[in-house]
Order: structure tokens, then sequence, then C-alpha cells
């Protein structure tokens, strides 16, 4: 049962992080609320499952078009929960979702339909296996701040169009981008009790992961994780855990220097820093080094701070204190340890109180918690390496295991270096963007996380495989059944020789002396 230890706030504040302006307060669901959705979820499920995937699919058309109608509104509330640019909502956000229903449009019915099994096996030739994809009935979806629409409504889709009910519980900073989204999907035709959201706290995601759920999709940090994976492990709650990462970027001495401090200038500081995959950790060869940081630093300057909703704005707040210190510690750290602060490394009290100076840290190591650590916010720490054999050391010396990127001129040679790092994605010549490819499976390794959302694997995270199989002639009885004897022995030792052995001459004498192996069975 969830307990007593949920008492914190029993109402969460939705907050613009750029002015500070209380957008709306909502009350936490209680536990019993929770406990209630998904019950409600489980007693839908069934008639929702029997509509069959073609109707769900119109469902998803409609979401699409109902989306694609209101893409400014639905990315202004983006904007105003989080702080990012409007446009940053429309690219990460808005479009992602759309391209995700187009991709569970046009693939969704191949995917969950049943699939033929064939045998390989000569003894279990007189037999039909088939792939039956069931769906698990309620999916409970714990989701973060930092992508409150993409997150969870790309999760959901996948959940919805496999014939499961939905419990979502946003972030806590969030909850208003979860309604929209509630609101989007029953507008669509998803009916009430099958797509359901709970406000709250942790106490609230607490309270899903000990209900009734058949499945938990979580989205957050590390240590959530964790929590969440030894209650899960209790009752044996399937769980899919997408967390943290400290992702490494590699420049390798035939990059493009250009392209390259473009792609880690954004790759850091999109939405803050705030983003699963962002570049955590530069590492460039020593021969590009200083040309790199000189072309960093002149980027980072031209961007403008400010207000999400002002056209202008390349970087927004970060979302609140508590992120804003974790940064500066780092920082502070890191500049303590001797890294070189070459530009940020201070708040921007001037435009708003949880704004941060987008920051380059030169000469930082892996001493330093700002390689180690995730930092989630606007900074870049760049770090030189002289041999391929040392960058691929350093990428993989980290408890994380998200994403990874790869600059070079010479793509082969990236993809050959991609097959050495520990990542659930590597990108070549290009950073974050892999989680809008909707065919790419999003997902870690090491301490970030289990399973995979988007595509083809995020699918089949939310459907049970069930095996089926037939025998072509019922009338028979199986000859591995009872009656064993020295006989039947022998004849599967030809058997086994018939198939497996290294000579053809003693395969076919394994054949012969197998034949009466198919004589009736005396029990
Ligand atoms: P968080 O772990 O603090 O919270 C995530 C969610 O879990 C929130 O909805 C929160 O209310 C809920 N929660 C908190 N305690 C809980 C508990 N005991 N039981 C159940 N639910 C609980 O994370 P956050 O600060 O919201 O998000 C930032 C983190 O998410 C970062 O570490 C980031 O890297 C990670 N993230 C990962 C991905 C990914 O795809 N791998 C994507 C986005 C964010």
């Amino acid at each position: 049962m969830a307990t007593e230890t949920h008492i914190a706030s029993r109402i969460v504040c939705s907050m613009d992080p750029a002015t500070g302006e209380v957008l709306r307060e909502l009350p936490c669901a209680s536990d019993a609320d929770v406990f209630a959705a998904v019950q409600k979820g489980k007693s839908a499920q069934k008639k929702w499952d029997t509509i069959g995937v073609r109707d769900r699919i119109a469902v998803l058309r409609e979401l699409q078009n109902q989306l694609h109608n209101k893409k400014s509104i639905v990315a202004e509330a983006i904007t105003r929960e989080t702080g990012k640019p409007f446009a940053e909502a429309l690219t990460t956000e808005v479009l992602v979702v759309l391209d995700s229903a187009r991709f569970l449009i046009e693939n969704a019915f191949r995917l969950l339909s049943d699939e033929p099994l064939p045998h390989g096996n000569l003894a279990a030739k007189l037999k039909r296996g088939r792939l039956v994809r069931e769906p698990y009935g309620v999916i409970g979806i714990i989701s973060p701040w930092n992508y409150p629409f993409s997150i969870p409504a790309t999760e959901a889709l996948a959940a919805l169009v496999a014939g499961n009910a939905v419990v979502l519980k946003p972030s806590e900073f969030t909850s208003l981008v979860a309604l929209e989204l509630q609101s989007l999907l029953h507008a669509a035709g998803v009916p009430a009790s099958i797509f359901q959201v709970v406000v709250g706290n942790g106490a609230t995601g607490a309270a899903l992961v000990h209900s009734q759920i058949d499945k938990l999709v979580f989205t957050g940090s590390v240590s959530t994780g964790k929590r969440i994976a030894a209650v899960a492990a209790e009752r044996l709650l399937p769980v899919v855990l997408e967390l943290g990462g400290k992702d490494p970027m590699l420049v390798l001495d035939d990059a493009d220097v250009d392209v390259a401090s473009s792609g880690a200038v954004w790759g850091a500081f999109m939405n803050a820093g705030q983003t699963c995959l962002s570049v955590e950790r530069c590492y460039v060869h020593r021969n590009l080094y200083e040309k790199f940081l000189q072309a960093c630093v002149e980027k980072t300057k031209k961007l403008r701070v400010g207000n999400g909703m002002d056209s202008a704005t390349d970087v927004g707040p970060m979302i609140h204190e508590r992120q804003l210190r974790i940064v500066e510690s780092h920082v502070e750290d890191a500049v303590s340890r001797g890294a070189r602060l070459l530009t940020g490394g201070h708040r921007l009290a001037e435009v708003g109180q949880n704004f941060y100076q987008p920051t380059v840290l030169a000469d930082v190591n892996h001493e330093m918690r700002i390689m180690r650590e995730e930092t989630f916010g606007p900074v870049l720490p760049v770090m030189p390496f002289d041999t391929d054999e040392e960058v691929i050391a350093l990428a993989n010396d980290s408890e994380y295991g998200l994403a990874a990127s790869i600059w070079t001129r010479d793509n082969a040679r990236g993809e050959k270096m991609a097959r050495r790092i520990q990542a659930g994605t590597i990108m070549i010549n290009d950073v974050v963007s892999c989680f809008g490819i909707s065919e790419a499976p999003h997902g870690g390794v090491k301490s970030s996380g289990l399973g995979r959302t988007h595509g083809r694997f995020g699918l089949q995270e939310m459907v049970r495989l069930k095996y089926v199989d037939s025998d072509l002639i019922p009338e028979m009885k199986k000859v591995w059944w009872y009656g064993y004897g020295a006989i039947f022995a022998r004849q599967m030792q030809a058997f086994i020789d018939s198939q497996f052995a290294r000579s053809w001459p003693q395969r076919l004498r394994g054949a012969l002396l197998s034949a009466g192996v198919l004589r009736s069975k005396r029990l």
C-alpha cells in the first residue's frame, strides 16, 4: 500500500519559471483517487481492446489532426510551464508527437498483428506456431517536467494503440501541459476512462507504483528510478526506466570545427541544458582544442537568454531554484579544481530569478563533479584528448549510458567507433535529435535505464508476447511421450545423429535407424 509518508503537500503549484507567476494551483490526487483511476481503467480496458487496432489508429489520426490545429496553443502552454523557447516547444514537443502518431498510424497494425513462427526443428514440423501480442491492461506512466508533452504523449500513444488503458502521473511542475494532453486525447475519441491524468507529486507517483497497474513506464532521475524499481520488484511489476544521462560528445581530429562547435553549443544549451540527451561532457582532439573552444565561446556569447515567449530568445530559464543550485555547485567545484571558466558561470538575476548564463568550461577532468554527475543545466565542459583509444575510454568512464555523439568527416570511422561506446544511441555528426526520429528506439544502458520507448521496440514494450502452438495432427500421440525403453533411446540417438552429425553418411545412417521412431506410442 502507498504509505502515510505521502503527506508532504496536498497541492501542486504550476508556475511560469521565467516570471515566477503562479499559473494555477491544483489538488494532488490522493492514494484512493489513484487506486480508483487504475480500477476504472481496468474495467474499461477490455472494451477498448475489443474495438481493434484499426479503430484505435483512426483515433490517433484524429488526435494528430486536433494537435495540428492546436499546435500553437499547445506549444504556448509548454513554454509557459517550462520556460523553453516557443520554437523549441514546437520542434521538440509538438512535432515529435505528431510524427510519433504518424509512425504508429503507418506501422501499428503490422507490428501488433499475429506473426507466424515457422519451426526449424524437424521433430516439431507437424506444428504451427504463432506469436500473439496482447495489451498489458493498465499502463502507468510517470513523467518528468523537461519534456512535459512529448515524453508522456509518445509513451501514451503507443500504450493506447496497443489496446491498453493509461494512467499518467505527470511532474508536479507541469500538470497543466498533461491536462492539455488529456483534453486532446479525449477530444480525439479516447474514452475518459482509458486515458486519465492523476495530478500530484512524488507521493502520488508512489501511489501509482503501489496500485494495480500492469506495467509502469517511468522517466526521471536515476535515484527515483531505483526507488521505483525496488518497489516494483516486490510484486514483479514490469517496468521501463528512462533515466538520466551524462552524454559525451567526441570531436575527432578530422571534425569540422565550425559544425561541431555549433552542435556542441546547441546540444549543451537547448532547453537550458535540461535534456536527458544534452551534451554533458565534451572531448575534443588536442589539435582542434583551442580553435574549438574559441568558436564555442563566440557562439555562446551570441545566445539571447530570456523569456521563451519572446521569439528572439535562444535560451530560457531553468525550471527551479534547486536545479540552479546543482549547476552552480558543479561549476564552483570545477573551477576550484582548476577548470578555466571561459564565459558565463553566474546567474542572470536581471533577467529573472531562474536564469543562468550559458557557460563554457575548459580543461575539465574526471575528478570534477561536472564530468561525473548529471548537471542538467546550461554548461558545456570541454576536455582535450590525444588518441581515439583515450577518448573511447573517457566516454565509457561513466555510470551513465544514454547517448553519445561522434563528430568526424569520416562516417565509416565514426560508425566503427560507435560500436565501442557504451550507450543506447550514438549519433554521428548530430546530437539530441534522435529523440525526434520516431522509428529509433530511445533508452539507455548502465544507470540510464531499462527497456525502450519509441519505434517498434517502444511499441513492443506495451504488449505481452504470447506464443500459441497448434498441432496439425490432433489424432497422433507425440513420439517423445511415454513409452521409453532401449529401442526408443537408440532411435532417438539415431534421430539426433540424423540432424546434427558432422558427416553426411552418419546423418543418413541416423535417418534410416530412426525411421521406426514414428511408430505409435503405447501410452
Ligand atoms: P524526478 O525523478 O525527480 O521525477 C520524475 C517523476 O517521478 C515526477 O513525476 C515525480 O513526481 C515522480 N516521483 C518522484 N518521486 C517518486 C516516487 N517515490 N515514486 C514515484 N514517482 C515519483 O525527475 P525530474 O527532476 O522530474 O526529471 C529530471 C530527470 O529525468 C533527469 O535525471 C533526466 O535526465 C531524466 N530524464 C530522462 C529521460 C530519458 O528519456 N532517459 C527523459 C527526460 C528526463
